[in-house]
């Protein structure tokens, strides 16, 4: 006698994962511009907030933009498995605290994360199911006004983020999906119809 149970025709969706979606570009792109007023409109929205050793810019805030953390937390970090990746970009460090993205991709949430070139990669390599966004600059000179024009960084800083920004625009195949930041709205909205 068989003990099958029969489950009937009708098929049943599988549980839709979450996505997990990687937003990269070089410096000065725009990306936490286009973030924030995406975010302004859906809270809901869930950006995981890195740790890094680069210190606070004015207006930033512990918990908000980032965790700023010293040279000695960020090796306990490392060696205690609790980045899901970490780079370091212009003479800083900066990692993904990995339970907090868990946790929300467990919940159902789709998640967001800000990161380098090399933060996408590791991404890659270890959930193959990420999304990866690039966020293109209109143009090179465009990129320079912007990274010069917000007066965040001294010269030599601007001078190696531009050196990243390179590299990072030679990479730009890498990625799934390429968006260019020419209005932060029409950005802002492709994004969020991408993470949905
Ligand atoms: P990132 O987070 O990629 O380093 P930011 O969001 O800090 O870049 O943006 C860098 C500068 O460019 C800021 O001064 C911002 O106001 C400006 N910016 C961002 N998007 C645009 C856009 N679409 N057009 C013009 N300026 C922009
Ligand atoms: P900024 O100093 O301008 O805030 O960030 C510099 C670069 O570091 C940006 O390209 C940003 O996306 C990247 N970044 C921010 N957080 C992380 C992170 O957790 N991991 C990696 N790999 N890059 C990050």
């Amino acid at each position: 006698m068989s003990t099958a149970v029969s489950r009937g025709t009708s098929p049943v969706p599988p549980a839709r994962q979450p996505r997990l979606t990687v937003l990269s570009g070089p410096s000065g792109v725009g990306k936490s511009t286009v973030v924030a007023h995406m975010r302004k409109a859906h809270p809901e929205v869930w950006l995981s907030v890195s740790c890094t050793t680069r210190k606070p810019r004015p207006g930033e805030r512990e918990g908000v933009q980032y965790f700023f953390v010293d040279d000695e937390q960020f090796d306990k970090l490392i060696a205690n498995g609790e980045l899901l990746e970490w780079a370091e970009f212009a003479g800083n460090r900066y990692g993904t605290p990995r339970q907090a993205v868990l946790d929300h991709l467990e919940a159902g949430v789709p998640v967001l994360l800000e990161i380098d070139l090399q933060g996408a990669r590791q991404v890659r390599e270890s959930m193959a199911e990420a999304q990866l966004v690039f966020l293109a600059p209109p143009s090179w000179e465009e990129l320079v006004r912007r990274l010069t024009g917000r007066g965040t960084e001294s010269p030599e800083v601007i001078e190696r983020r531009l050196e990243a920004a390179r590299i990072e625009l030679a990479a730009e195949s890498e990625f799934d999906t390429t968006l260019v930041n020419t209005s932060v709205e029409d950005v802002a909205r492709e994004l969020l119809a991408l993470l949905r």
